[in-house]
């Protein structure tokens, strides 16, 4: 081995340089990530839907001991309890050796991700074609969503209020449906417009049947046969959809990408990606001696409104309850507590630099990425995070051997985005965003690095344990 120059020994002493992160791993490391992921990567082929991870989390939990969280029951160090919000979103929470005076350690991350949600009419027919009216969810970029293979997820509930719950295109098998495109011969006039107006939401239909209902001649003969196979199936009428929510989403299962399997194409890492580290780690954390607060909530990608976004009062609400357990008032136990907000960043892509600052970008395989604030022109709508409490994360990232780094979302007025941190700060919680770097961020095939999976699992298990 060389010996290191007096200029490089002063320059690992003073500069900042995150490195990739196998040069942080220990011996075994690189294969703990890789079988992390392979678990990871089952979770996100069954959970595609808030619903969905909120109902396979729920169940994994009571395998782990926890229970439904009881208001009027008294806990002791190391009782597992969970609170789940409408089926949608879900708290688990581990009681520590301290008492929650000192505060609870919060790591909130999100399970919906960007989608075509069915219109609560959506069925019609045109040209002996039967198709499905959308209304997209979150921030897409609408001409990812066509000619893609997709699958039905959600439910209905009919008028006697029985659910059915729905699920197709995942089986191998299934059929699966899409959203069509024009042929490029025939594109002059789309192709010239601007990326943005070439495909427009209110032509985001979706492609369900073709065949007639046979017995005899009638108008919308091909919806009534998609009418009477969903009737068959599902035993559901058409006034059914109104009572529905039903989401369209990328059929694709999740796979390495890579000669070197290094990195997972998939859909949804957007959160998920933080949402399963979150619960392995609280799942992972034993004794603690700070009650562990792990939310995987519902919403974030349109905004965090609604009973089952953290701009609701669930998390407030469900904080009181347990502070009224060991006898305190809520306000005081969010006033000592503290949180990751766990979600994903914009991975710095090679083929489109301009966005970023290099500097403060992030980078896919540097680790975990904590981010000070997020919003738009000029720091608008962000929880811009104390510096004190930034300085006592990456404390706690060096000392747990996390792989870390820092970022920002884009250069300056390039764009912008946000997070479930600023509603989380709304309480009085000290938070800042921490996550993991996506590239392709809301495509229908996003990609992270297997590395920044497991530091996000390590992280959120440093937090939660210290
Ligand atoms: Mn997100
Ligand atoms: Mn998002």
């Amino acid at each position: 081995m060389c010996e290191k120059t007096q200029a490089e020994t002063l320059k690992e002493e003073l500069f900042y340089s995150p490195e990739h992160a196998s040069y942080l791993c220990d011996d075994g490391e690189t294969e703990a990530a890789d079988a992390f992921c392979e678990k990871y990567k089952d979770f996100l082929n069954t959970c595609k839907t808030e619903r969905e991870t909120t109902a396979f989390v729920k169940a994994l939990a009571e395998k782990e001991g926890f229970v439904p969280f009881d208001p009027k029951a008294s806990y002791k160090a190391g009782d597992k309890v969970y609170s789940e919000i409408r089926s949608k979103a879900l708290i688990l929470c581990v009681f520590g050796r301290k008492g929650l005076e000192n505060g609870a350690k919060i790591v909130a991350s999100h399970i919906d991700s960007p989608r075509l949600d069915l219109k609560p009419n959506p069925l019609y027919e045109d040209t002996e074609l039967a198709l499905f009216k959308t209304h997209y969810y979150g921030g897409i970029k609408k001409y990812q969503w066509t000619a893609i293979p997709l699958s039905l997820h959600g439910v209905i509930f009919r008028k006697d209020g029985t659910k059915v719950e729905v699920c197709l295109g995942e089986d191998d098998g299934d059929p699966k449906f899409v959203v069509t495109d024009l042929l490029p011969h025939l594109d002059k006039k789309q192709a010239s417009k601007p990326l943005e107006e070439a495909i427009l939401g209110e032509n985001l239909n979706i492609l369900v049947g073709s065949r007639p209902f046979a017995k005899d001649k009638c108008s919308e003969a091909v919806k009534l046969n998609i009418m009477k196979l969903l009737n068959e199936k599902y035993g559901i009428v058409e006034a059914d959809f109104l009572s529905a929510e039903l989401e369209m989403v990328p059929a694709f299962k999740a796979v390495d990408i890579g000669f070197d399997r290094s990195m997972i194409g998939a859909y949804g890492h957007d959160d998920k990606v933080c949402a399963y580290p979150s619960v392995m780690a609280a799942f992972a954390a034993k004794s603690p001696e700070y009650t562990g607060v792990t939310v995987i909530t519902d919403k974030e990608e349109t905004g965090s409104d609604g009973n089952t976004g953290l701009n609701s009062a669930y998390l407030k609400h469900f904080i009181a309850d347990i502070a009224a357990t060991q006898g305190l008032k809520g306000r005081d136990v969010l006033r000592a507590s503290e949180c990751l907000s766990a979600d994903v960043n914009a991975g710095f892509d090679p083929t489109y630099p301009s966005v970023h600052d290099k500097l403060n970008a992030a980078y896919i395989n540097k680790g975990i990425v904590v981010t000070k604030y997020t919003g738009s022109r000029g720091k608008g709508g962000t929880n811009d995070a104390n510096a004190e409490y930034v300085a006592k994360i990456h404390r706690l990232f060096n000392d747990g051997k996390v792989a870390w780094q820092t970022g920002e979302l884009g250069k300056v007025d390039e764009g912008g985005g946000g997070t479930v941190a600023k509603y989380i700060a709304n309480l009085g919680v000290e938070v800042v965003d921490v996550g993991v770097p996506v590239l392709s961020m809301h495509a229908p095939f996003e990609v992270v690095a297997k590395y920044d999976v497991y530091m996000a699992f390590k992280g959120f298990k440093a937090f939660l344990e210290q």
